[in-house]
């Protein structure tokens, strides 16, 4: 694992390559008490030839760039965590899967890891990147997916954190993704929380909706998480000759829609086969000649470098 701290005064300087174990913290650590920490998650690829490829990194070092503004921590550049994440990757070289068996999981943390009691920025932070192989999500193509429409709990206000990736937002949809587990559902689809009426996305994926070839999919307004693989998607679109429009997404249109899919770096793509609001069960369309099919074969033939990247979007690691 790959660590590199700094002072709240300072500036990330210089990480270096640990062996993977266990971490000390003072019980008094400000992400330990307050929450003050960040993650990312990003995937490396192993191609035919061999070579290691990253999709995309700098978005991501990015992200957490705009999240630690927000937490109030300093965060790498964009070139430090990008260079710790090829470090990483290289460093467990050996637990990169095959070609087509799945792809290295990288999880970079920025965390207030110095002790404070009182309710104030930590006085030390931890960055780390740890990594772990991680199998195809599908392996018969893509298995759809059913989704509980919750309107009692909600991930994200405005004004919050929703649209960071702070830890902060993830032990709150424990509780209403338990809840929907033990009624046979995948996952939440959460609904914005001030008129319970427009769609937000899941408990850890962006959802878009499909009507007569038309691709929707919520506006980012501080709620949603700007997902990388949403962007990817909204990207793409155009090339492949569909129309996407970023919008609010009401509830209504869901129960309308012809197909339904969620985005993510774990799953990339998953269909979603229903949803249930309000008691009301709806399918959609899913299989092959789906869009969301599609696009799933689109974007997977960039990461693993099976066709040209026109889009600029891989990094390799040498
Ligand atoms: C990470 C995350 C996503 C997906 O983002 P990607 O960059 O596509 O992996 C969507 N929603 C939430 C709440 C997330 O935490």
């Amino acid at each position: 694992m790959y660590v590199m701290k700094c002072s709240k005064e300072d500036r990330f300087s210089e990480g270096k390559l640990n062996r993977f174990g266990n971490i000390e913290m003072s019980p008094s650590a400000g992400v330990l008490n307050y929450g003050q920490g960040l993650f990312e998650g990003l995937k490396a690829y192993k191609r035919e030839d061999g070579c290691l490829a990253l999709f995309r990194p700098e978005e991501n070092a990015l992200r957490m760039q705009k999240g630690a503004e927000r937490m109030c921590m300093p965060s790498p550049s964009v070139e430090q965590f990008v260079d710790a994440v090829k470090q990483t990757v290289l460093a467990n070289k050996r637990w990169v899967p095959p070609p087509g068996k799945g792809s290295l999981y990288v999880r970079p943390l920025l965390i207030g890891s110095g002790p404070v009691l009182g309710l104030a920025p930590a006085p030390e932070y931890t960055f780390l990147i740890y990594a772990s192989p991680v199998g195809t999500y599908f392996k018969e193509g893509l298995s759809p997916i059913n989704l509980f429409v919750d309107d009692e709990f909600h991930r994200a206000t405005p004004g919050g954190t929703g649209g960071v990736k702070t830890i902060s937002n993830y032990a709150p949809v424990l509780k209403a993704q338990a809840l929907a587990k033990s009624k046979g559902f995948s996952d939440v689809l959460y609904l914005d929380s001030i008129n319970k009426r427009n769609l937000e996305e899941a408990s850890s994926c962006n959802v878009f909706i499909v009507k007569n070839d038309v691709i929707s999919t919520p506006t980012i307004e501080g709620t949603i998480l700007p997902g990388i693989t949403r962007k990817s998607i909204i990207e793409i679109c155009p090339h492949y000759g569909y129309q996407i429009q970023e919008r609010p997404v009401s509830v209504e249109e869901l129960m309308d829609a012809d197909e339904v899919f969620c985005t993510g770096t774990a799953v990339v793509i998953a269909p979603v086969g229903s949803i249930m609001y309000h008691g009301k069960r709806v399918e959609y369309r899913s299989g092959v000649e789906t869009v969301s099919q599609k696009l799933y074969s689109a974007l997977t033939s960039i990461q693993m470098g099976l066709v040209e990247d026109k889009m600029g979007w891989t990094v390799e690691i040498d």
